[in-house]
């Protein structure tokens, strides 16, 4: 598991060097262990229209998704300024609409790490992020 989270950590440091953020300058990089035991990453994308922007978590479950994955395991996030450290991160916690959104594929088990750098993270269960959430059961 912990040897898992740094992988993580890594691969969402690693995405974040392709974050496009030339509004905010606030790179974020995320990666997903999903069910199919894949890796799946993605920064984040801003747009001139700023409301077409989205987030790495959003990125990062896109790409996981349109590969044909379904359940988050593990999610890891980690951003700050463009030029900030990569061993001092922010405590960079997933905006409201990605928690919604990260909600349609995550389970009791899903594991949200915030990470300041590969050995100073903090883990949380997706529904102590977002409890009493709307979801897929609603709709059943
Ligand atoms: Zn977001």
């Amino acid at each position: 598991m912990e040897d898992n989270i740094k992988i993580l950590i890594e691969k969402a440091l690693d995405v974040r060097k392709n974050s496009y953020c030339p509004y905010s300058n606030y790179a974020v990089g995320a990666s997903i262990l999903a069910e199919d035991g894949n890796v799946y990453v993605g920064a984040n994308i801003e747009n001139a229209s700023i409301g077409g922007t989205i987030c790495a978590e959003r990125s990062a479950m896109t790409n996981a998704c349109s590969s044909g994955a379904r359940s988050i395991k593990i999610i890891a996030i980690v951003g700050g300024k463009v030029d900030q450290n990569i061993n001092e991160m922010d405590w960079a916690f997933p905006c409201g609409i990605c928690r919604q959104f990260l909600n349609e594929f995550a389970s009791e088990e899903t594991i949200v790490v915030v990470a300041k750098s590969s050995y100073e993270y903090r883990m949380f269960k997706f529904n102590e992020l977002l409890p009493n959430a709307f979801g897929p059961n609603n709709l059943e």
